[in-house]
């Protein structure tokens, strides 16, 4: 017999248990509403991901339409016109040398399959003695355990380390804090690009599978975007050894940056490229590798078959919503917003915050934009972890209406507090005016309280 028992508060394990957050009942434009009514504007997208806000209806549409004709039929027996029309909506679209979408459910599976793609790619063309991937520190690509291996936040790993495979660390490209007085940003980027190279020959050339890298990194630093020419010789460096580059675009990917892919800027192209959030927008949950053609050919030539999937793999219904949502931001040309509304959100956060004895940087491309909090400008030194400055940000802001999405300070292995903004792309002028507003109340929440 069962034993009666007092009903708990939720039967969700929620991330936290300390608290059940408020549940989500409504969506409107870049507004979520809870169950007592309260508004949050999510200047954050969630994690980057809702790009369209929550109620697009176009996107409704094309989900429903979908679900009417089929929602799911499993990828191991059939394909659909919106897996297809999708693939072909992405290569076109791609950097060059991208030939086709390999489709999963979100971003880390889709570094999962990244770095066994990768790792495949060289058994087929008989190079099985590739097998080491270089990654870079204060990065994030996923919580699965291929993905945690390869990111460099050490404390996302650091009770998972014994079950993580190896992986090595660079520097990553971060101006703000690493670059030396009087360093050029084109010897800095030099500086810190080359690190590959020596990572490559420390761990013997012909040894190294893939080297993974977000073009602009989000979680982790708040939008820290690369200097000029960086990428350039990353691009020169895997080259020379044969060694894949991997670029991680799940958060800064699928326009956040004002371009639709963030590596456009850099005039360069990755062999595999992620891409997740943004591309379904939240309305389902979908990622994809693109796929470039030498690995495709290999792949196609030689055993014909990747080793890896998933049951929702291509789901119908989720390439309907990817589908609709990217022909919604080409057809509304929503870049140019995100390129528009991303400059006055620049604007407005350098202006209201430029002079902020707390703030050390803002930064970041379109509509992903970062600030980093210090507790010294001039020393760039940052708050002691165990004050939860971000977390308290995230806390005083949310509590004003505001999502906006901290990272930092209690993590090592992550240098600073930082809040990463990445709105809707359909934010007006209105919209980015009041999230610089609610961010200043929220602020000045969390210093009067610290006594600062
Ligand atoms: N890669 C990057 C750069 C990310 O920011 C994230 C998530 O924040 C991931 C991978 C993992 O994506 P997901 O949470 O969809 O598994």
């Amino acid at each position: 017999m069962t034993q009666p028992h007092s009903k708990p508060e939720t039967y969700v394990l929620h991330r936290s248990s300390v608290a059940t957050p408020p549940r989500a009942v409504r969506g409107e434009g870049i507004y979520i509403f809870d169950q007592n009514g309260k508004s949050y504007l999510d200047a954050c997208g969630g994690a980057a991901v809702s790009c369209l806000g929550h109620s697009d209806p176009a996107v409704r549409a094309a989900m429903h339409a979908q679900i009417d004709q089929i929602a799911y039929a499993h990828s191991g027996f059939f394909s659909s016109d919106a897996m297809e029309e999708l693939a072909e909506d992405l290569v076109t679209h791609a950097p060059e040398g991208i030939a086709k979408a390999y489709f999963v459910s979100g971003g880390s599976e889709a570094t999962e399959a990244a770095l066994k793609m990768a790792r495949q790619y060289f058994l087929e063309i008989g190079q099985p003695d590739r097998k080491y991937v270089i990654a870079r520190r204060q990065s994030y690509h996923g919580n699965t355990l291929g993905a945690l291996s390869v990111g460099g936040n050490m404390w996302r790993r650091k009770q998972f380390e014994p079950l993580l495979i190896t992986a090595s660390h660079i520097a990553p490209c971060y101006q703000y804090r690493d670059q030396l007085p009087g360093e050029s940003d084109e010897a800095y980027g030099l500086r810190v690009a080359n690190e590959l190279e020596t990572a490559i020959l420390e761990l013997g050339a012909d040894s190294v599978a893939a080297f993974v890298a977000e073009p602009v990194v989000g979680a982790t630093s708040g939008a820290v975007a690369p200097v000029p020419g960086y990428f350039k010789r990353i691009r020169e460096i895997c080259d020379q050894y044969g060694v894949l580059l991997i670029l991680d675009e799940v958060m800064c990917g699928m326009g956040r940056t004002g371009t639709l892919h963030a590596i456009e800027q850099e005039g360069v192209a990755g062999d595999l490229q992620t891409i997740a959030k943004g591309l379904g927008a939240g309305y389902q949950p979908i990622g994809a590798i693109l796929v470039s053609k030498k690995i495709d050919d290999a792949i196609a030539n030689g055993s014909g078959f990747f080793q890896h999937g998933h049951t929702y793999q291509g789901h119908a219904t989720a390439c309907a919503a990817a589908l609709a949502t990217q022909r919604t931001i080409r057809e509304r040309d929503l870049l140019a917003n995100v390129v528009k509304q991303g400059e006055l959100l620049a604007d407005g956060l350098r202006e209201r915050f430029g002079q902020h004895p707390f703030v050390g940087d803002i930064r970041g491309r379109g509509l992903f934009r970062g600030v980093e909090l210090v507790a010294d400008r001039e020393t760039k030194d940052p708050f002691d972890p165990s004050r939860k400055i971000n977390a308290k940000i995230k806390k005083a802001a949310f509590a004003r209406g505001l999502m906006a999405y901290p990272m930092g300070g209690t993590i090592d292995g992550v240098r600073g507090d930082h809040v990463l903004f990445a709105p809707p792309f359909i934010v007006t002028e209105d919209d980015v005016a009041k999230i610089v507003d609610l961010f200043e109340l929220a602020i000045n929440d969390v210093f009067a309280a610290e006594g600062l």
